[in-house]
């Protein structure tokens, strides 16, 4: 790839609409995420949603894979494939959707609880969308790539987690994966400078033990090694006017959820049209 690629306040909206689709597509899964229900049948819903409203599944097909969503249980960490078996109670599920609108992608992901989880998975849960808000602070003018990861590690590290090597976040634009590389690691002050007007998707992908991970024969799925729970959350931001800004939002999710949160607000433009 040839550098990082820079967004005009045009270009900016544009990928607010496709962040926005892809939120509203996890705001209608979350409303069926529950056990009995199939991964498969989730994803049949979102292709339908999205497609009902302009946009294409941005994975589909993207190095072949072969589903709208990737939908990552339990020990899984991401890249799972959507299947026949019914969701259980006590399951958690990553689901993230990538969609393409007008040219440009949208890529955010949730990680649900179906029906009462575990405390000690409730804590991951929390603790991974934290150190979400925790790196997105971190993604301002003039800092730098190994500032965001340093703030994510930092946070997990804490609670004794295993922050995942092998996959990271990433620029976003025409391309689903742009430079920069988003490491959920790092070193403060190391690594390429943000400047106004990148856009990446920043997505700690959070282990209950340890970081190491395995590839299943399937070419995709990535599990832990030590078959813990991994939690994922992603959000797409923008640097604008030197600060972060919010693409994608999860209000939907909360909405679906009856979750009240303002973790968001600090985010958001005051003229946002989220
Ligand atoms: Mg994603
Ligand atoms: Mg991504």
């Amino acid at each position: 790839m040839s550098g990082i690629i820079i967004k005009s306040a045009e270009q900016i909206e544009i990928m607010r609409e496709s962040a926005l689709m892809v939120s509203k597509t996890l705001g209608i899964i979350a409303k069926e995420v529950k056990p009995g229900v199939t991964t498969l049948f989730l994803d049949k819903i979102a292709e339908e949603y999205i497609r009902d409203n302009g946009g294409i599944p941005g994975f589909l097909g993207l190095y072949d894979f072969p589903n709208t969503l990737c939908m990552s249980p339990n020990a899984q960490v991401v890249h799972g494939i959507p299947n026949d078996t019914p969701l259980v109670e006590g399951d958690i599920i990553s689901i993230d959707c990538g969609v393409l609108k007008n040219g440009y992608y949208g890529d955010h992901a949730y990680t649900f609880e179906v029906g009462e989880v575990a405390a000690e998975t409730k804590k991951l849960i929390e603790v991974t969308k934290q150190s979400l808000y925790e790196g997105i602070r971190q993604f301002k003018a003039g800092n730098r790539v190994g500032d965001v990861g340093f703030a994510i590690q930092n946070y997990c590290e804490k609670h004794g987690y295993g922050i995942v090597r092998e996959l990271v976040g990433h620029g976003l634009g025409i391309e689903m994966h742009e430079e920069p590389e988003m490491p959920n690691y790092g070193r403060r002050g190391r690594g390429k400078k943000f400047i106004e007007g990148m856009v990446v998707a920043i997505e700690p992908m959070v282990n209950m033990g340890t970081h190491q991970i395995n590839q299943l024969k399937d070419g995709w799925t990535i599990l832990t090694k030590d078959n813990k729970p991994s939690v994922h959350f992603e959000h797409d931001v923008a640097i604008v006017n030197g600060k972060p800004e919010l693409l994608s939002t999860f209000k939907y999710v909360d909405e679906a959820l009856g979750t009240i949160t303002n973790a968001e607000d600090e985010f958001r433009a005051v003229a946002s049209k989220i």
